[in-house]
């Protein structure tokens, strides 16, 4: 037999394994993982000379088409991804519109033409009649997947309609039915959150400690306790994302001993930095806001316990961000190209984390919370998505693409040196294979 591709010499990593030796790829499929005596004969072979093959990333979140066109962040993002070791995004993407079948078949359309990494989508619920729709959505695009919002009080800079405790009910009751279903909640109390910025912003501080501190940790906890409860009382599957707070994986890891199906997400923005780092102003604002050092290390110990599920970035594009005043500023940073070497620093060599525990969180978990068949490890028919990482590589962080960075200049060690996506070499030798801008594939089908 003789395949398209065989990586050797490398240092298998996924969420279960962790050995040397390679993988060979036909047809975009992993058809064979072993060590290199029984590799096959390959039109490319590659010697990976010791680096690290890790199942390529998935990143279950982020938001695009929100400050530029969705057409040109779909190009420019999926190649900021691909740069990252990420080989799969799904987005959360909302409308105000009374349907999101016309929605999604125009974002699918635009995505699809773009893409050089696959793709999937999650929706927000932004009124009554998406609730009601939820059967037809799943019919008609294969997402099962939706998401609320609290915290976002009614004038809110970027748009979003809060939920309300019957919407997330109704919603709930609905997806429970559902096979793949999973109903993704931001959770901060609105109103908690509401009443203290008013004060926050009587007193005319501008620092960004005072966006965290208008918007404390206990808002955040009561609404995990509370969409919890409901996951309970309606047997739905529960995704907490961006999750900032310490307490969040601990009372999801109750929730799990106790026969619940509730995950949890966090960023690497709530793993690395926090909001009184003195290089830090207005611009690194970011919803869930950073919080401080006792709660950045509380996450840090839920992630080595094994309670965290999955890593998403969050990353959000928006314009420049003007940098004037703390409460109107847009919120949200870009973290594609540096989500695997920032885990990969403070994880795996300072914290001990293990590339395998990684891979639970960056590849296996998402995909496993998601239902993304075929994707999250390595293995006989999975499809070939991988990232080799040069675990010794150190490099600073330098941005040059769209949105607000707060890695700059940070010194990571442990970079992406090539992504391969359905076994197609998406980057190598510092670029993304423009060849392949509009190749990747919608994960969300009405036949999925
Ligand atoms: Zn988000």
């Amino acid at each position: 037999m003789k395949v398209d591709l065989v990586i050797k010499n490398a240092r298998v990593v996924d969420y279960r394994t962790d050995f040397m030796g390679g993988v060979a790829v036909k047809d975009g499929t992993i058809v064979m993982v072993g060590v290199n005596d029984i590799l096959p004969d390959a039109h490319r072979v590659i010697d990976a000379e010791g680096r690290c093959l890790m199942a390529g990333v998935i990143d279950p979140h982020c938001h695009l088409g929100v400050g530029y066109p969705f057409e040109e962040d779909m190009r420019t993002e999926t190649m900021q991804a691909a740069r990252g070791g990420i080989s799969s995004i799904y987005l959360y993407i909302r409308t105000k519109e009374a349907s999101y079948i016309p929605f999604y078949k125009e974002r699918k359309a635009a995505a699809e033409a773009n893409v050089c990494i696959d793709f999937g989508f999650h929706f927000g619920i932004q009124r009554e009649e998406h609730i009601l729709e939820v059967p037809k959505i799943v019919e008609e695009t294969g997402v099962q997947s939706f998401k609320l919002y609290f915290g976002y009080e009614p004038d809110n800079p970027i748009g979003i309609v809060p939920a309300t405790d019957g919407w997330v009910y109704a919603t709930m009751q609905r997806v429970a039915k559902l096979e793949k279903g999973v109903v993704s909640v931001h959770c901060e109390n609105t109103g908690v959150a509401s009443w203290i910025k008013k004060e926050m912003v009587a007193s005319g501080r501008q620092d960004l400690a005072a966006y965290t501190e208008s918007r404390p940790a206990f808002c955040e906890v009561e609404t995990i306790k509370r969409m919890i409860f409901l996951a309970e009382r309606t047997g739905c599957p529960l995704q907490l994302v961006h999750t900032s707070v310490g307490a969040g994986p601990d009372l999801a890891a109750e929730a799990r001993a106790a026969g619940l199906d509730v995950t949890v997400e966090t960023c690497p923005h709530y793993l690395i930095r926090t909001a009184y780092d003195p290089d830090l102003d207005m611009r690194a604002k970011i919803s869930p806001p950073l919080r401080d050092e006792e709660q950045k290390e509380w996450l840090w110990r839920g992630m080595l316990a094994g309670r965290i599920n999955s890593l998403g970035s969050d990353h959000v594009p928006f314009l420049p961000k003007k940098g004037e005043d703390l409460w109107t500023e847009f919120p949200g940073v870009v973290s594609f190209p540096w989500e695997l070497p920032l885990l990969i620093t403070e994880g795996y060599h300072k914290r001990g984390l293990t590339l395998s525990q990684l891979s639970a969180v960056n590849a296996y978990g998402p995909a496993k919370r998601f239902g993304i068949t075929g994707k999250g490890a390595l293995g006989p028919g999975s499809d070939a998505d991988m990232v080799l990482v040069d675990l010794d590589e150190g490099r600073e962080v330098v941005h040059t693409g769209k949105g607000t960075c707060i890695y700059e200049g940070m010194k990571l060690k442990g970079w992406p040196v090539m992504t391969i996506s359905r076994g197609r070499v998406v980057f190598e030798n510092g670029k993304v294979d423009e060849d392949y801008v509009g190749s990747g594939k919608c994960l969300t089908n009405p036949s999925c």
